[in-house]
């Protein structure tokens, strides 16, 4: 909710005319309690791990009904079956909705008082990519050390194992987890606005990027890194990184050059593990 009647009251404020998207913020958010307008988190996520994965998906389900070959799997052996992008969605639709909407919903005190803003005016597209790139550090950083922290043999085996059901990831497999893992990964996301407050449509910007689609690219880069650490299973000992890869590195647990010529199916052909930390 904006502390202004009108446009012009708000232009009188920021003490110069609205930008566009200024004035679009002005009519969307005026007279929306800023609870609200936090809520909106829960149908974002929703929406783009909804339609992020689904152009790949079609074209993989297409592709196999077929019969063709699949060149842009990074395991071009393993083939979901229909069922699996079923149950993977459903499965992680569940979670999202029923528990991080509602840890999502609970945590606005938390986002009051760390300070996030709703206000104009709008932060500059320098200032949201350089928190961005702060908030994508922090997050990284502690999300090598939680997910190293899940493959010590409890936490995997109660947790992270469920992850790793799936030996050759998906797009939909990509937040496919414990409902636990998905709301401990949730501190990581949220350390980096506690530290670099910023305004409320950062927020709903950074809360889409860890479904971000270029996660969902098989050709991509990272998405190739992370791939082998599913490809080991359970047991793996490196490539802990999802986004950068310099933890893997200081803490000398990439196995960068070990990727090379090592993708071969493991699991059985529907891409499945058999679950134990074998
Ligand atoms: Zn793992
Ligand atoms: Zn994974």
């Amino acid at each position: 909710m904006l502390p202004y009647a009108t446009a012009a009251e708000a232009e009188a404020a920021v003490g110069r005319g609205m930008t566009w998207a200024e004035a679009a913020w002005f009519r969307y958010s005026a007279s929306i309690p800023d609870y609200c307008l936090y809520c909106h988190n829960v149908p974002i996520l929703l929406l783009v791990y909804t339609l992020a994965p689904l152009p790949l998906a079609l074209l993989e389900l297409r592709r196999r009904r077929r019969h063709l070959p699949l060149p842009h799997k990074l395991q071009p052996g393993v083939r979901h079956p229909p069922a699996a992008f079923l149950r993977c969605y459903a499965a992680t639709a569940r979670v999202l909705l029923l528990a991080v909407g509602p840890v999502q919903l609970a945590s606005y005190p938390a986002v009051r008082a760390v300070g996030i803003r709703t206000g104009l005016p709008l932060p500059s597209a320098g200032e949201t990519a350089a928190q961005v790139a702060v908030y994508l550090l922090v997050e990284d950083y502690l999300g090598y050390w939680i997910h190293r922290l899940l493959h010590t043999p409890w936490a995997y085996h109660h947790i992270h194992r469920v992850h790793h059901e799936f030996t050759a990831p998906m797009g939909y497999a990509a937040p496919y987890a414990h409902w636990a893992e998905i709301l401990i990964l949730g501190f990581p996301a949220f350390a980096g606005p506690a530290i670099v407050p910023c305004h409320m449509t950062t927020i709903w910007l950074w809360f889409k990027l860890p479904f971000d689609p270029t996660k969902y690219i098989p050709l991509y880069g990272g998405v190739e890194y992370h791939d082998y650490h599913h490809f080991v299973g359970g047991h793996s000992q490196s490539n802990f990184s999802s986004v950068f890869t310099f933890c893997d590195y200081i803490y000398g647990t990439d196995r960068l050059k070990e990727m090379a010529g090592n993708h071969v199916e493991k699991g059985d052909e529907n891409g499945f593990g058999n679950g134990k930390q074998d």
